[in-house]
């Protein structure tokens, strides 16, 4: 399978090409501004201590402040860091928020720590990476095994080692302590704008039939707003159990029943006329109008790609689709809007809290939501304007995205100057 890092570089590459830019600038935006690297120990409730490793990476600071999140997972990788960091100093971009692109993790499966191992491994972390980290240099949030919990432990330690609170070190905070209404649902409710805005003139997304791989922050949030829109939810994932219903799933219940502590097999097992259980595969290969990826990167590859059966892609998960599948995709004629657009939500919002931590203001849900759906729609109209809809081929929507990305930080490059 193609490394993430890997399909990053190419995508960049890619529309470096198309827009012709020059050898230097693609040296500096191929290379990253810091790469940190911890191993750091933790008591573990037996008594033993074990140490974990964690990284954090800023890939470009051009256009402001660097942001991205942090992931708690065993499969984290320098590389994979590297990538999401990259993808995410092109998101920022493309929804135009001041920001630049990092990104962190820690190699850890932190469905087996417990919550006082959880605090303590976070806690310690953020020491680790606090001279990295700040309100005007990087703030981080939550990503695939992290949550508002965590995000409280990281303000509240970072806070206490400076002497006073600093809510604008994070997002994705709890909202008692400074976060934003509409966060947790941000990233799902974006691709929603998002999608409604793509089948605007086709009669929306009301009675749509929909398959969402992934069930938590993203797919979760994602497949419960798609079915109060009226969209039919027939296939739902997560990294167990793969749930199939050919009149739609209930989501929101399903989701309700995840946020409580449960799964997706515990659900089925108390609600078994709910739904089928399925292979994994299945929820990619679906007869449906959108695909949802919303789990993990290098989902959809060269050995998938061809079985799709969906005509609709929108990137939940960063990076899902492989640059070969990509290319076979477009081959085939499905249309994909990328994950530098459609999961843009989240740190469009995170943007918000960040500003509203700055100005000791409170938004309410109303305001939130108005403004993102202002944001993706701008995103998304500027998106469709260097790649229209009836372009034949000639482009994708992932390479307009892309261009949009690269210009505006070549931009900023080019009006700082180099220092010194
Ligand atoms: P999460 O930890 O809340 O949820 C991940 C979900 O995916 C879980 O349901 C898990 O069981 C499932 N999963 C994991 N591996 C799977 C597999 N192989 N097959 C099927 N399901 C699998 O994480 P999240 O925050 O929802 O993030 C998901 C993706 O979205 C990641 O790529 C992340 O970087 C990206 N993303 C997250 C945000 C955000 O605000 N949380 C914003 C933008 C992008």
């Amino acid at each position: 399978m193609e490394p993430v890092l890997e399909t990053a570089m190419r995508q960049f590459h890619q529309a470096a090409d198309r827009i012709e830019l020059r050898d230097e600038m693609r040296e500096l935006l191929t290379s990253f501004k810091t790469v940190y690297q911890t191993d750091f120990p933790v008591n573990m409730d037996n008594g033993s201590t074990k140490v974990f490793s964690g990284y954090r990476v800023h890939h470009n600071s051009a256009r402001g402040p660097m942001k991205g999140g942090i992931r708690f997972s065993s499969i984290v990788s320098l590389d994979e860091i590297k990538a999401l960091a990259m993808w995410m100093t092109w998101k920022c971009a493309v929804v135009n928020v001041p920001f630049g692109g990092a990104k962190g993790g820690v190699i850890c499966d932190p469905g087996t720590l417990s919550s006082s191992e959880l605090q303590d491994l976070t806690r310690r972390f953020t020491s680790e990476i606090a001279p990295i980290i700040g309100p005007d240099r990087d703030i981080p949030a939550p990503d695939m095994g992290t949550n508002a919990q965590i995000m409280a432990w990281m303000m509240d330690t970072y806070s206490m080692e400076q002497g006073y609170t600093i809510p604008g070190i994070v997002t994705g905070k709890p909202v008692a302590i400074g976060g934003s209404e509409g966060r947790f649902e941000a990233t799902g409710r974006g691709l929603l704008y998002v999608l409604q805005e793509h089948l605007a003139a086709e009669g929306g997304v009301r009675d749509r039939t929909v398959s969402v791989q992934g069930f938590g922050n993203v797919g979760g949030v994602a497949a419960k707003l798609l079915c109060e829109a009226g969209a039919r939810v027939q296939y739902i994932s997560d990294v167990a159990t793969a749930l199939h219903h050919p009149e739609g799933i209930d989501a929101l219940a399903a989701f309700a029943h995840v946020q409580a502590g449960g799964t997706l097999r515990t659900w089925l097992d108390e609600h078994p006329n709910a739904a089928e259980e399925v292979a994994h595969e299945d929820v990619l290969t679906a007869d449906v109008d959108v695909l949802v990826p919303a789990a993990v990167e290098s989902v959809l590859t060269e050995h998938n790609a061809g079985d799709v059966r969906a005509k609709l892609i929108i990137e939940g998960a960063n990076g899902p689709t492989t640059s070969d599948a990509d290319a076979i995709l477009n081959e085939r004629g499905v249309m994909l809007i990328p994950d530098t657009l459609a999961n843009a939500g989240g740190v469009t919002v995170s943007y918000f809290e960040w500003v509203q931590a700055r100005q000791y203001l409170h938004w309410s849900e109303e305001q939130v939501n108005a403004e993102l759906r202002r944001v993706m729609t701008d995103a998304y109209h500027n998106v469709i304007s260097r790649c229209p809809l009836n372009s034949g081929g000639m482009c994708t929507q992932r390479e307009a995205a892309q261009w949009i990305g690269v210009e505006r930080v070549v931009e900023a490059i080019e009006l700082r100057g180099i220092f010194p």
